[in-house]
């Protein structure tokens, strides 16, 4: 028996949520909508519709680009690759090939190829005998991000898709839901004996996933098929599969498409686009704190364990709402990680305020009573009189008098401020 190691690749489509489509102005929210009813000439594809570029999904597709550590082009056009399938109403899908707005970039140690901006297609929904067409989708912006074959596991490709799902959330860009398809999987996976160098003359792409769980299954699934069938003398074929949930494996859907297939050519109706540096260090402003250095931050700012600061940074309203409660400044934020972590409170229902408050009912806190303070006012007459004199120690030695006598349940900040307004 001869052993073998995975090759992977992946591509990842994910649905831009701008206010309006790519190349015309219809809503680009359509999930859940009555079918048929965002759309118009240019999404339709009628004859002599002309399209014009959504310049919010360009910067937002750049931004994408930056997040990742990719080189945006300083020129980028749009190319027509054309196949025929009735979700296309014009035959071909504006998308682009070889001026994509980002090349290169990397989330841990994978290597991005790419990142483009493209158009969605339309939907088919089939029902007993008919297969009906929804064009609420056609025109929606999608941007493609596809991977070098850098992946070698199942656990690698999965811990790939989280970090990229948790940016592309992060930057605010796309709701990234699996489930309703605004994120969606394609990996593409062929294996070579242990020790070979070189990648192998075929690869095999698996469909549009709408899930993590799915995707690992089915690269499984598929390097397992693909070492049975080079252990018994046959080499895998270069096709397109899909992937069955219910059945478990993937299904052969067409041979794979070369380049040359799709007849790319420039989109004659959308001139290049090209890009000033200027442009582009606006829109890297425009990039909010990501989950990586947010992690740190929590670590250092709030002396938070590694494993609490992954937790709270998970999401951007999850690391925000912390951050809030945090601010209220009653009770420790070491206190507070625990407590959200803990009992997972309601983030849509409650307010910060209201959750501190009912952290120091819980009677876990002590609160910083007048009480205490006035007490070490009176018992520290010297320090009181020398932070009078403009010494900011005697201060800190005040503080540090209030956190003993409190045992330490108490936090810094909050006690600072209430010594402040009794010093004033
Ligand atoms: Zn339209
Ligand atoms: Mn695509």
């Amino acid at each position: 028996m001869n052993t073998y190691e995975p090759i992977i690749g992946l591509e990842i489509h994910v649905e831009l949520k701008t206010k309006s489509k790519m190349f015309c102005g219809c809503p680009a929210s359509h999930f859940g909508k009555k079918p048929n009813t965002q759309t118009c000439p240019v999404c339709l594809g009628l004859p002599g519709a002309l399209p014009v570029s959504n310049k919010k999904a360009i910067e937002w597709t750049i931004m994408l680009g930056l997040a990742l550590e990719g080189n945006i082009a300083e020129i980028s056009k749009f190319d027509r690759k054309h196949y025929f399938y009735p979700d296309l109403p014009k035959g071909y899908q504006i998308s682009q090939y070889d001026q994509p707005l980002c090349r290169g970039g990397t989330i841990g140690d994978i290597r991005i190829h790419r990142v483009h901006l493209e158009e969605d297609t339309g939907k088919l929904i089939h029902t007993n005998n008919t297969t009906l067409v929804d064009f609420n989708r056609s025109g929606v912006p999608l941007v493609e991000i596809v991977t070098e074959p850098d992946i070698h596991s199942t656990e690698q490709a999965r811990e790939f898709l989280k970090k990229l799902h948790q940016t592309v959330r992060y930057l605010g860009i796309s709701d990234a839901d699996m489930e309703k398809g605004s994120m969606r999987l394609e990996p593409n996976i062929s294996v070579r004996k242990t020790g070979e160098k070189g990648l192998p003359s075929y690869k095999v792409e698996v469909k549009n996933i709408n899930s993590f769980r799915f995707v690992e299954k089915a690269i499984h699934f598929e390097i397992e098929r693909q070492m049975t069938l080079l252990n018994n003398g046959e080499k895998p074929k270069q096709e397109t599969r899909g992937w069955s949930e219910g059945k478990g494996i993937t299904i052969s859907q067409r041979s794979k498409e070369e380049a040359a297939d799709y007849r790319y050519f420039p989109e004659p109706d959308i001139p290049p686009m090209r890009f000033s540096r200027h442009q582009i260090s606006d829109v890297r402003r425009q990039i909010p704190e990501l989950p990586d250095a947010k992690r740190q931050r929590f670590i250092k700012t709030y002396s938070l364990s590694e494993y609490d600061a992954n937790l709270l940074t998970e999401t951007r309203a999850l690391a925000d709402f912390f951050e809030e409660c945090v601010k209220i400044g009653k009770v420790p934020a070491k206190k507070l990680a625990n407590w959200i972590i803990n009992k997972k409170p309601d983030m849509e229902n409650v307010l910060p305020a209201a959750l501190v408050k009912s952290i120091l009912e819980a009677g876990n806190v002590i609160s910083i009573s007048d009480d205490v303070i006035k007490q070490i006012l009176s018992d520290n007459p010297k320090a009181v009189e020398d932070y009078k004199k403009g010494k900011q120690q005697a201060l800190m030695f005040l503080v540090g008098a209030v956190m003993r006598q409190m045992k330490g349940k108490g936090s810094a900040e909050e006690i600072k401020k209430m010594l402040l307004s009794k010093l004033q």
